[in-house]
């Protein structure tokens, strides 16, 4: 089948910048060195990058998953444009796109279905998407959006006046403009650019799958560190409405302390989060149907997935009552605060809900032993 043909300013762009960044950067650096600062600016840059369109370009504007002060989202268009991935409202329409389709060969814009060079940056060197450049139908919400569509209008401006003017600037300030264009301009530019790239090739290939096995995300901690926080690809494909992406404290997504902090500055709000009752039940669910896979060759599989169905049932039904005794304690110590009169009867409540509260989480830690043990049980 004929190729579309080459989008030859992307190709310049990506080309020019990664030879750059291989040869002249190096070459400056050995030849007469680079200052602390001029490294520092580059990492501040990376992260300026990085942070504007994962917590802008993707966790507010493509998903939504929560609001942002003006200010802030300001901000995130004006890194996006230092990213160089076109505009907030260009990015976000491809992007649920790809959600919606995720792995469709045709309809999903860097569908992993086409390898790792195609998802990675191959599907920008070409026309393949050339009939979805102007349809906007699908972020008709972000055309309310009054920065957004502020950036999308002034894009090549902004874009031209972040990449080139910024490091020429910072150069002109600090005494050394070539070292500043060839580390903050080029070399955080090419850095950029494939850190956020790596999620639509990497975090479609390797990884695990705890979540969900229906298309090819996964979760990849190595990952994290390179895409301030978007290595938990499965996790966010399953649950794309959650402002997190590493659900756990220590999993490392500097996206979700960004907005945690502007949240404490009250500079964001209505952070979305997926209940955790739900989180556990996926990760179950996805348990239950490996165990299917690791049993289903035995001799006696009817009457094994039989048992495991069962004890899976009890565990779901475990996990929800526990969960659920969670929301009422929430509720109660909820309503009193707000109750002037009754706060002993609200008091005494608490301690009863905290009671059967530690009892169902015992009774489901005990389904949840003996759901493990299972397990062992079967792969002998
Ligand atoms: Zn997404
Ligand atoms: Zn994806």
């Amino acid at each position: 089948m004929k190729k579309p043909p080459l989008i030859w300013l992307n190709v310049f762009v990506f080309a020019s910048t990664f030879l750059v960044a291989i040869t002249a950067v190096p070459w400056y650096g050995y030849t007469y060195g680079f200052e602390t600062f001029e490294v520092v600016a580059m990492i501040i840059g990376i992260f300026v990058c990085g942070l504007s369109i994962t917590g802008g370009y993707h966790r507010l504007w493509s998903h939504r998953t929560y609001k942002a002060h003006w200010s802030v989202r300001l901000i995130f268009a004006l890194g996006g444009a230092f990213a160089l991935q076109n505009s907030a409202i260009h990015w976000s329409s491809d992007h649920r796109r790809h959600h919606k389709h995720v792995d469709h060969d045709d309809k999903d814009p860097y569908s992993a279905s086409h390898g790792f060079w195609f998802s990675h940056i191959g599907w920008m060197l070409r026309e393949y998407n050339a009939m979805m450049y102007t349809d906007y139908t699908n972020v008709r919400d972000l055309q309310k959006d009054g920065i957004a569509v502020w950036q999308h209008k002034y894009y090549n401006l902004l874009a031209f006046a972040m990449n080139v003017g910024v490091p020429i600037l910072v150069g002109l300030l600090y005494g050394d403009v070539w070292a500043s264009i060839l580390l903050l301009g080029v070399a955080r530019l090419v850095l950029s650019h494939h850190f956020t790239f790596f999620i639509n090739s990497w975090a479609h290939m390797w990884g695990t799958q705890p979540y969900t096995d229906r298309n090819t995300a996964r979760d990849n901690a190595l990952l994290a560190i390179f895409t301030h926080g978007e290595g938990y690809h499965n996790y966010h494909h399953i649950f794309e409405t959650d402002y997190r992406n590493g659900i756990k404290w220590y999993q490392y997504d500097p996206t979700k302390w960004l907005i945690n902090v502007l949240a404490w500055c009250n500079l964001a709000s209505d952070l979305r989060t997926v209940p955790e009752a739900r989180i556990e039940q996926a990760k179950l669910k996805m348990e239950l149907k490996r165990r299917h896979d690791k049993v289903k060759h035995l001799p006696n599989s009817e009457e094994v997935i039989l048992r495991l169905n069962q004890e899976y049932d009890v565990l779901c039904e475990k996990l929800n009552a526990f969960y659920k005794a969670k929301v009422v304690l929430f509720e109660s110590k909820k309503k009193s605060l707000n109750a002037k009169l009754d706060k002993i009867q609200f008091e005494q409540q608490i301690r009863d809900t905290k009671l059967q509260l530690s009892q169902l989480k015992d009774a489901f830690h005990e389904q949840r032993k003996v759901w493990n043990n299972m397990q062992l049980n079967f792969s002998h």
